[in-house]
C-alpha cells in the first residue's frame, strides 16, 4: 500500500478541518450518533461475524458509542484559549490540534475501543488513520463509511487495511503527530518505542488484572450477582474486567457458592442468538494461550473450583481456579473465561494481594464501611477505583491506566486535551 499517499490526502484534510469550529465539528457528531443508531443491527454482526462476541453485547456496544458520541457532540468547549493574569497585556493558553493521529487498535471492542479514541481527537481538530486488528478490517471500514455518511469530510477518518508491520513507516512519517494504542503490553511497548524515536506522543491502554475485593460486610449477594458478569462479558476478553475475586475469609462460605451458581448461568452458544450469555473466544491462538496459562497455573500449585473445558477451538465453559501468592499466573493477564479466586484475611493482606500485579486498571471494592473503602481508594494501584460496583469504562469519567497498563486519558473531557499542543502567547 502506499501509505505517503493515504498520510499527504490525511494532511490536506487536516489543513481545512482543524480551521472548522468546536461547535461545527458537534453537530457531524450528531449525525454520526445517528448513523450507529440507525445501522446498529448491521454494525453487530459485523462485530458478531469478526470477533465472535454475542450479538446482544455486540448491539450495547453499538449503543454505548452512540452514547459517548452524543456526549461529546454536547460537550462544553474546553479548548477555548485560556486567559493568565500576568504583567503583560497578553498572556493566554490555546489548545491547539496536532494534526494526523494514528490509531492502533484492538478487536475486542472493535467500534467502541476506536470511536472512544477518534472521537475526542476529532473533535479537538486532529484527523485519524486507523490501523485496526486483523481480523476487524470490515468493522474499520464501515466505521469509516459512517464518518462519511454523517458527512465527515473525507481523510478526517481513514481505515487503513494494514499488518502491523506498516505502523514503523507511519510513525516515521514527519507529517504524523500522534498516535494511540489498545491492545498487549508486548504491541504497546513496541509502538511506544517508534513513537519514542520518533519524538511523538502517544497514549497506551494496555492489559489489566483487576482485583474485585468483597469484604465481609458487603452486600456479597449482590457482589456474587454481578461479578460474574464483570468477568465474562465479551467472553472474558476485556482489558479491566474483574480478573481476580479477592474475598475476605469470613464472607468465603457465603459468597463463594453464590458466585459459582450465577458463574455456571454463562456457558457458550450461538453467539448471533440474542439469549446467548458467552460467545466464543475472538481467534483459536487466544484460546490455547488460554489453556496453556490455565495448565500453568495448575502446575504452581492452583486448585481448580470449576474446570476450565474447551469445548471447540475457541470456545469454553468458563472456569475458575483457587491461586496462592507467589503463583506466577498472577503476573499474567487472562484474557478470557477463566476467573482467579483468592482469599484474604483482613483489608491489608487483600490490599496487597490486589496490588502485587504489574497492572492497574479498574479494581473494585465491596463494603458498607465508608473508611474502609477509603483505604482501598487511598492505597490500590490503579486509575479507577469502584465501590459496591463492578468497574466499567463510563464516558463522562477519565479511564486509563497505572503501572504496566498504560498511560494517557481516554473519555470525559480530559481526553480532549491528549492530542493537543499546548500553545503559550505572551507578550504587549
Ligand atoms: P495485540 O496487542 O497484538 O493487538 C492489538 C493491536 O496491536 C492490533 O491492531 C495488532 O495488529 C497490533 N499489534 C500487534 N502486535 C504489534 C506490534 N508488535 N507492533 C505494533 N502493533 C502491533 O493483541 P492480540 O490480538 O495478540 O492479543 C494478545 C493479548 O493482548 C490478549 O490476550 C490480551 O491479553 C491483550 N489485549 C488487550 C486488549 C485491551 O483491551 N487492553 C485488547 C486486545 C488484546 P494485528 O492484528 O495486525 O497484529
Amino acid at each position: 500500500m502506499n501509505l505517503s499517499k493515504h498520510i499527504d490526502s490525511a494532511n490536506n484534510a487536516f489543513k481545512d478541518w482543524r480551521k472548522v469550529p468546536f461547535e461545527d465539528r458537534q453537530k457531524l457528531l450528531i449525525n454520526l450518533a445517528d448513523v450507529l443508531e440507525k445501522n446498529k443491527e448491521k454494525f453487530a454482526k459485523t462485530i458478531t461475524t469478526e470477533m465472535h462476541k454475542p450479538i446482544s453485547q455486540a448491539i450495547a456496544e453499538i449503543e454505548k458509542s452512540a452514547g459517548m458520541i452524543k456526549y461529546y457532540a454536547a460537550a462544553e468547549n474546553i479548548l477555548k484559549p485560556e486567559k493568565i493574569k500576568t504583567e503583560f497585556s497578553v498572556s493566554e493558553v490555546h489548545y491547539e490540534a496536532m494534526g494526523i493521529i494514528l490509531g492502533v487498535m484492538p478487536w475486542n471492542f472493535p467500534f467502541w475501543q476506536v470511536l472512544r479514541f477518534a472521537i475526542p481527537a476529532i473533535l479537538a481538530g486532529n484527523v485519524v488513520i486507523l490501523k485496526h486488528a486483523s481480523i476487524c478490517f470490515g468493522s474499520g471500514d464501515e466505521i469509516e463509511l459512517a464518518f462519511k455518511e454523517a458527512g465527515f469530510p473525507e481523510y478526517v477518518f481513514k481505515n487503513l487495511r494494514i499488518g502491523h508491520n506498516e505502523i514503523k513507516e507511519i510513525l516515521e512519517n514527519p507529517l504524523v503527530r500522534g498516535v494511540s494504542l489498545t491492545g498487549s503490553e508486548k504491541a504497546g511497548g513496541s509502538v511506544a518505542a517508534l513513537a519514542g524515536k520518533n519524538i511523538k506522543k502517544s497514549v497506551l491502554e494496555l492489559g489489566g488484572s483487576d482485583a474485585f475485593i468483597v469484604l465481609e460486610d458487603s452486600d456479597f449477594e449482590k457482589a456474587a450477582k454481578d461479578g460474574p458478569w464483570a468477568k465474562l462479558q465479551n467472553t472474558g476478553q476485556i482489558c479491566n474486567a474483574a480478573k481476580r475475586f479477592i474475598v475476605h475469609k469470613d464472607v468465603e462460605k457465603d459468597f463463594v457458592p453464590r458466585f459459582i451458581e450465577e458463574y455456571n448461568s454463562y456457558q457458550p452458544a450461538d453467539p448471533m442468538k440474542k439469549e446467548t450469555k458467552l460467545g466464543k473466544m475472538a481467534r483459536p491462538d487466544l484460546a490455547d494461550e488460554l489453556e496453556n496459562q490455565y495448565k500453568k497455573a495448575l502446575k504452581n500449585g492452583a486448585e481448580v473450583v470449576l474446570a476450565l473445558e474447551r469445548i471447540s477451538e475457541n470456545e469454553f465453559r468458563p472456569g475458575i481456579i483457587l491461586v496462592k501468592e507467589g503463583n506466577p499466573i498472577l503476573q499474567e493477564e487472562l484474557f478470557g473465561p477463566l476467573a482467579i479466586l483468592m482469599i484474604g484475611k483482613n483489608d491489608e493482606e487483600i490490599l496487597k494481594l490486589a496490588n502485587d500485579i504489574p497492572f492497574g486498571l479498574g479494581n473494585s471494592v465491596w463494603t458498607r464501611d465508608k473508611k474502609r473503602a477509603q483505604f482501598f481508594i487511598e492505597n490500590l494501584e490503579s486509575g479507577t477505583v469502584s465501590i459496591n460496583k463492578a468497574t466499567s469504562s463510563d464516558t463522562r469519567l477519565p479511564f486509563g491506566g497505572a503501572k504496566s497498563s498504560g498511560y494517557g486519558v481516554e473519555l470525559s473531557l480530559h481526553a480532549l486535551k491528549e492530542f493537543t499542543q499546548v500553545k503559550t502567547v505572551v507578550g504587549n
